[in-house]
C-alpha cells in the first residue's frame, strides 16, 4: 500500500464498473475513494440501465399473463394500466438499491466524493477545484447515448428521456437497431402504446445469430410492432404535440408522441483530462487497455464501458473484482476473459446468447461445424390464444462436437442460459448435454435432448 498518495486507489465513476473495484479493493484493506459526478450512486445500470429497464420489461410480460389468463380459465378484465405508478415504484426501489451501495462501500470503508473528476497527472486527479492523489487510479466513467446529428434532433429522447416519461406515450417510434431498440419497442409495444420500430437495414440485432433475428422479427411483427425496414432519419419535425419523421428518401413517419433514439453509445471521456495525463484513447474515442485493464499509463487502468469491449455491467464488475484481487490480493495473472460472455435481450419473447453464431462458426472452424436445432412451443402456449415458439440452436464443432455456441428465443430463455454458459466454459461436448438428465416438463430440457 502506498503511503505517498492520498489514497491507494481511486476509481472515476460510481457506475457498475468503479464501484466493483473499489469495494473489492477495499474489503482487502486498500484505502478507495470513488469519485461520482451524478448526485446518486450506481451509474447507468442501476439509474438508467438495466435495473429500470427490467421493471418496465416485467411490466411488459405481465401485460402479456393478463392476456394469457384466459387461456387457463380466467376470467379477467383490465380496468387500466397505470404508467405513473409503476414508474414511482421503479424510482423508489431504485433509491434503495442506491442506498444499499452507500452502505456496502461504507462497510469496505470506501470513501465517496460527488463532483466531476478531471485527471491532472498520472496519480492526480482535480475535483471541484481540489487536488487528490493515488497510486493508481480506475477510469470507469461509462457511457452516453449517441444522438443523430440530424435536424430536428432536439425533438427526440434517449433511453434516458424514455425513464423520464411519466405518463404512457400513445404512440413512439423508437430508432435504431440493437439491444435498447428492440427491448424499448418490445415493452412499450407489451404495455399497450403502438410503436413503429425504424431500422437501417432488413433486420436488427444484426451480429446475433441469423435463427434469433429472424425469430424476434416475426414476434414482434406478431404482436403488433411496426417495423420500418430500410429507414434512416434525415430529420424530425415537430408538428404541436406530435413528431415527424423524415427518411433519407423522403418517406415520412408521422403523428408520434415521442421518437426514442437507440442508435449506440459513445465513452464519456470528455474532460477528463486524458490528454493531460498522457492516457490514449482510440479513433472511436474508447480507452484502450491489456489484458489487465491497464491503459498506456502504468499507473492508469480502465474498466467497464468506456474501454468499448462487451458494454455490459457483469463485465464492468467482473474486469474491477479481478483487477482489485491481482493488485490488493496478490492473486497473480488474474484477469478478465472477455471470451464466452452470456448475453440476454429483453425482449417480448427474450433471447439468450452465448459463443459463436452459426455463420462465425462456420467461418472459422468450416466443414467441422455441426448444427443441432429445435423449435417448439412451450407447453406454457400450448393453453393461450398467443401461440409463441420458442427455438434454439446448438452449435458444435469436430469429433468430439464441443459446444461453442448456444442460442435461444422463447419464454424464459432469459433464465436458461446462465447454468449452460458454465458447462460451455467448461469445454462442455454434445455429449456432456446429452448425458445429463433433462429436468421434466420444461423447455430447457429440449436443449439436453437434441437430436
Ligand atoms: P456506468 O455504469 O455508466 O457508470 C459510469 C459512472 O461514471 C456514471 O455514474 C457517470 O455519472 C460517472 N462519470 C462519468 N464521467 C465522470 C467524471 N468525469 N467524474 C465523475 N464521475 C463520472 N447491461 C447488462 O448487463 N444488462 C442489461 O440488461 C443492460 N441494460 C441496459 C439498458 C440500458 C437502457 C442501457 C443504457 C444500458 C444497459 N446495460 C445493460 C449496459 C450497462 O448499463 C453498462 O454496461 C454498465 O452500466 C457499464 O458500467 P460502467 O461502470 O462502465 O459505467
Ligand atoms: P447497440 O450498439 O447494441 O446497437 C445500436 C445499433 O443501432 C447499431 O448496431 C446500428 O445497427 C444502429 N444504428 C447505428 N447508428 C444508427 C443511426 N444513425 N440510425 C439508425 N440506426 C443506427 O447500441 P444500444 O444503444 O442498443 O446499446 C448499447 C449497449 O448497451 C449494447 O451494445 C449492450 O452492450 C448494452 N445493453 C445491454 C443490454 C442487455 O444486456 N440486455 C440492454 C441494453 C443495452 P445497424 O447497423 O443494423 O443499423
Amino acid at each position: 500500500m502506498s503511503h505517498n498518495h492520498d489514497y491507494d486507489l481511486i476509481a472515476i465513476g460510481g457506475g457498475s464498473g468503479g464501484i466493483a473495484t473499489a469495494n473489492r479493493a477495499g474489503s482487502y484493506g486498500a484505502r478507495a475513494l470513488i469519485i461520482e459526478s451524478d448526485d446518486v450512486l450506481g451509474g447507468t445500470c442501476v439509474n438508467r440501465g438495466c435495473v429500470p429497464k427490467k421493471v418496465m420489461w416485467y411490466g411488459g410480460a405481465m401485460a402479456h399473463s393478463l392476456r394469457d389468463a384466459e387461456g387457463y380459465g380466467f376470467d379477467v378484465t383490465v380496468n387500466g394500466f397505470d404508467w405513473h405508478a409503476l414508474v414511482e415504484k421503479r424510482e423508489k426501489y431504485i433509491s434503495n438499491i442506491n442506498n444499499a451501495y452507500a452502505k456496502y462501500l461504507g462497510q469496505n470503508n470506501v470513501e465517496t466524493l460527488t463532483g466531476r473528476a478531471r485527471l491532472v497527472d498520472a496519480n492526480t486527479v482535480e475535483v471541484n477545484g481540489k487536488h487528490y492523489s493515488a497510486e493508481r487510479i480506475v477510469l470507469a466513467p461509462g457511457g452516453h447515448a449517441r444522438v443523430p446529428d440530424i435536424p430536428g434532433k432536439e425533438h427526440g429522447v434517449t433511453s434516458d428521456g424514455f425513464f423520464e416519461f411519466e405518463y404512457q406515450p400513445n404512440r413512439v417510434l423508437v430508432l435504431g437497431a440493437g439491444y435498447i431498440a428492440v427491448e424499448l419497442a418490445g415493452m412499450l409495444n407489451a404495455m399497450g402504446t403502438k410503436v413503429t420500430l425504424g431500422i437501417r437495414h432488413e433486420s436488427f440485432l444484426r451480429d446475433f445469430d441469423l435463427m434469433l433475428q429472424e425469430r424476434l422479427m416475426e414476434e414482434m411483427c406478431g404482436e403488433g410492432v411496426e417495423i420500418k425496414t430500410y429507414f434512416t432519419a434525415a430529420s424530425l419535425e415537430r408538428n404541436g404535440q406530435l413528431i415527424c419523421a423524415v427518411g433519407e428518401d423522403g418517406e415520412r413517419l408521422e403523428d408520434f408522441d415521442a421518437v426514442i433514439f437507440a442508435i449506440g453509445r459513445s465513452p464519456s471521456t470528455d474532460d477528463l483530462g486524458l490528454a493531460t495525463a498522457g492516457v490514449e484513447v482510440d479513433k472511436r474515442g474508447y480507452i484502450p487497455v491489456d489484458k489487465y485493464q491497464q491503459t498506456n499509463v502504468p499507473s492508469i487502468f480502465a474498466i467497464g464501458d468506456v474501454t468499448g469491449q462487451a458494454e455490459l455491467t457483469p463485465v464492468a464488475i467482473a474486469a474491477g473484482r479481478r483487477l482489485a484481487d491481482r493488485i490488493y490480493d496478490n492473486q497473480e495473472g488474474r484477469h478478465l476473459d472477455y471470451s464466452l460472455i452470456p448475453t440476454v435481450v429483453f425482449s417480448h419473447p427474450p433471447m439468450a446468447t452465448v459463443g459463436l453464431t452459426e455463420a462465425a462458426a462456420r467461418e472459422q472452424y468450416g466443414e467441422a461445424v455441426k448444427c443441432y436445432h429445435t423449435s417448439f412451443t412451450a407447453m406454457y402456449n400450448s393453453f393461450t390464444e398467443h401461440k409463441a415458439k420458442t427455438a434454439m440452436k446448438l452449435i458444435v464443432t469436430g469429433e468430439d462436437e464441443k459446444v461453442i455456441g448456444i442460442h435461444m428465443i422463447g419464454l424464459a430463455c432469459d433464465e436458461m442460459l446462465q447454468g449452460f454458459a458454465v458447462a460451455m466454459r467448461m469445454g462442455a461436448t454434445k455429449r456432456d448435454f446429452d448425458d445429463t438428465i433433462a429436468i421434466h416438463p420444461t423447455s430447457s430440457e429440449e436443449l439436453v435432448t437434441l437430436r
